[in-house]
């Protein structure tokens, strides 16, 4: 791509019709009306909506886009789309452009084929998407982009956006609540969540990838020999930047400029052929459309520079995988971090309860937060060391631990019940921020004025974690509001509530190296849960301390909780069942074939030699013999294997979701490492040229 006459200002978000188009293309009182929705969360009505409709065509038209869709996020952890023209007839054989608005704040498209866990009854297919006003509308491959919460005829969720939005004022609500507490006069209307989502991926040549059909159907390899370099060495981390990854990452970040997201930092990661990039922070319903779009986007450009992206937790085995962590903090509507030590004693004690109302809300829903970040791809991620363990712990860095040991047991501060605000000012220091040592190995880990959530899988929507934080968050400051509003006022009640809170979930603090096996014992012995996969953690999603904050907070009702836990336990299923029937085929289809090609060609080798011998001087066929024993052995143990895997699968009874993603973690996935184990044995003696596959070798470090 050229630079010639590159610039930003014009550059940044051309595609987007933001506030600053709004400004200058709608009539001032339409541009205020629609101010005032996002501000207030009003409705939108239907006139101001015709005009802000016909505007945004306009614009549209004028770059070029023919059709709108409304985009939203299903629950197939991506996002959906249907295109319409903006075309309408004149009667007389013409055609003209018009965009409503009502078709700009609502759609009705089948919702039929859409996960919905049980919520949509058959006969009522009907699934209605309505304008997210606070996220902007797009141009993206000449269509307008409108994003959109999506939900059944009775208003039930089938989306991600839905319940992020309901958890957003969850926490908006309960936020205000402390801080007017502290500040009676403040001018704070709103507290916003905010994230910064760090993507991880892998870059492989398209023709490679093709000739994988692991990776073709599950996104991730299902053998693979260990190559003779992996990442041992450590020399991609930070490493330059290849030339046609270079091309890739400029061209990835130029349309996500267009489009208004944020793109900031890119680099190479860990392993070999895998990079980062990362955006700026912004509230969290648009982080989670831009991280979407930057998914998208990034499996779309590869394709112009010959390359796939992988976006699975876990393409290859024995390097390490994709994550996202998930940066986030909570802002006022004035531009203030909640999570930011303060300047001053009122705010420091206002810090810290912040602080620990986190620290509460992560221990006490530890098990929602591991159900959040379940999945396949995740299961073989978390805790293999190279990212956080499936223990949910939270690190603060030694010296706020300290001061909030301090708090717990020192009797000083016992003693200064009255003069609570200058505690604040005494336990915490200014550099906070920059001491906070960099532990890579925690879950949630306090990076100075955020926290950053490590357990994310690379590929999978960052709503739901987020919908967990947001009202896990808001539920422990309401406890404390409930609280500091008590007639003996917050200076009274301050102290004694932090402390007690400290005392009851300090036990989820850990500063120590999460990735050791020291950990997991002392986790146990702490009583923190350990769920080690998907299959385990899910139903936290629907215990009766789920149901109870979920509903307390209006986010999910009963039944929506329950058809998700349905929903994610399926998707589990599937993903697993397409993995080991997709081992099968590549077993029978290609490996079977080509290892008993290798032992043709080497028992005609034996047989001629041996057959000359007569001949001449007896030749040495050690070698020759040595190979053929080990593959005539693997080759008896690879038929057993894939019987058993074969078996197993053909021996599935469990209908409920729950018994099945049992079935398929105990049984289905021990048989498919048995079988993979054997085959990546059969590949490290097998000549290269009879083993059908490209080698993790080449896969790894041939861009
Ligand atoms: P790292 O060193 O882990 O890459 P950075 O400090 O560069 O971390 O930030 C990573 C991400 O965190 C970026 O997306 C950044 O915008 C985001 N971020 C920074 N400050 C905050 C904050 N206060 N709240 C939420 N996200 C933040
Ligand atoms: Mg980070």
């Amino acid at each position: 791509m050229s630079d010639g006459g590159f610039n930003m200002p014009d550059f940044f978000g051309c595609m987007v019709f933001n506030e600053s188009v709004m400004q200058s293309r709608l009539p001032r009182e339409v541009y205020q009306a629609w101010k005032k929705t996002i501000t207030q969360q009003k409705c939108l009505e239907l006139d101001v909506a015709n005009v802000v409709a016909n505007a945004m065509k306009d614009w549209a038209v004028e770059k070029g886009a023919t059709h709108f869709t409304h985009w939203f996020q299903p629950m197939t952890g991506i996002t959906a789309e249907k295109h319409e023209s903006f075309i309408v007839p004149t009667g007389d054989g013409r055609a003209l452009m018009e965009f409503s608005g009502s078709s700009l704040v609502r759609g009705e498209s089948d919702a039929s084929s859409f996960p919905s866990g049980g919520l949509r009854a058959t006969f009522e297919a009907r699934g209605y998407t309505v304008w997210d006003t606070t996220s902007y509308a797009f141009i993206k491959d000449k269509t307008l982009f409108i994003p959109t919460a999506f939900c059944s005829y009775c208003g039930e969720a089938l989306d991600e956006k839905t319940p992020l939005l309901k958890s957003m004022e969850a926490l908006n609500k309960q936020a205000l609540r402390i801080l007017r507490l502290f500040n009676p006069g403040t001018r704070v209307k709103a507290v916003l969540p905010v994230v910064g989502a760090e993507q991880e991926y892998f870059l492989v040549d398209a023709a490679m990838y093709a000739k994988r059909p692991d990776l073709v159907y599950c996104g991730r390899t299902l053998f693979g020999a260990r190559p003779p370099k992996g990442q041992e060495l450590y020399d991609h981390y930070y490493g330059s930047i290849k030339p046609r990854v270079a091309a890739y990452m400029e061209d990835l970040e130029k349309q996500l400029w267009r489009l208004g997201v944020y793109a900031k930092t890119k680099h190479n990661e860990a392993a070999p052929a895998q990079h980062e990039i990362a955006p700026l922070f912004t509230t969290v319903n648009i982080a989670t459309d831009h991280n979407q779009l930057t998914m998208d986007i990034m499996k779309n450009i590869a394709a112009k520079h010959g390359l796939v992206c992988l976006l699975h937790e876990k393409p290859f085995s024995g390097v390490n995988g994709s994550g996202k962590h998930n940066n986030w903090s909570m802002r006022t509507d004035r531009g203030a971090n909640l999570l930011e030590p303060g300047e001053t004693p009122y705010e420091n004690a206002q810090f810290l309860l912040f602080l620990i109302a986190v620290m509460r809300a992560v221990d006490v829903y530890q098990d929602l937060l591991r159900a959040s970040v379940a999945g396949a791809g995740n299961d073989h991620r978390l805790g293999s060391h190279e990212a956080p363990p499936a223990i949910i712990s939270m690190f603060l860095g030694d010296e706020l631990d300290d001061i909030i040991k301090a708090m717990e047991t020192k009797a000083e501060y016992e003693n200064r019940e009255n003069e609570e605000m200058e505690i604040g000012a005494a336990v915490l220091p200014h550099f906070l921020k920059d001491s906070t040592d960099r532990n890579r190995t925690s879950p949630f880990a306090f990076t100075g004025n955020k926290f950053e959530f490590r357990m994310l899988g690379s590929s999978a929507s960052i709503a739901e974690p987020n919908i967990v934080i947001n009202t896990i968050v808001a539920e422990a400051l309401r406890g404390f509001a409930d609280e500091l509003e008590s007639p003996e006022g917050v200076s009274r009640t301050l102290w004694k509530l932090l402390r007690r809170n400290i005392r009851e979930h300090r036990r989820i603090v850990y500063n120590g190296n999460n990735y050791s096996e020291k950990w997991v014992e002392e986790a146990a012995a702490r009583g923190l849960s350990n769920l080690p996969d998907t299959a385990a953690a899910l139903s936290a999603l629907v215990s009766e301390k789920s149901k109870e904050v979920f509903t307390r907070h209006g986010v999910f009702t009963e039944q929506e909780l329950q058809s998700r836990y349905e929903i994610f336990l399926e998707n589990y299923c599937k993903a697993v069942n397409i993995e080991a029937f997709t081992m099968v085929s590549m077993v029978r289809g290609s490996i079977v074939p080509g290892v008993l090609k290798y032992q043709q060609e080497l028992i005609s080798l034996i047989s001629m030699k041996k057959a000359i011998a007569g001949l001449a001087l007896p030749y040495d066929c050690s070698l020759e013999e040595h190979i053929l024993t080990r593959i005539c052995h693997l080759s008896g143990e690879l038929l057993e294997n894939l019987t058993a895997l074969e078996e197993t699968l053909a021996s599935k009874k469990q209908r409920e979701p729950q018994e099945a993603a049992d079935f398929y973690s105990k049984h289905v996935c021990t048989k498919m490492a048995a079988l993979r184990s054997i085959v990546d044995e059969l590949e490290a003696m097998t000549a290269s040229e009879h083993w059908p596959f490209p080698s993790y070798g080449e896969l790894l470090h041939s861009v």
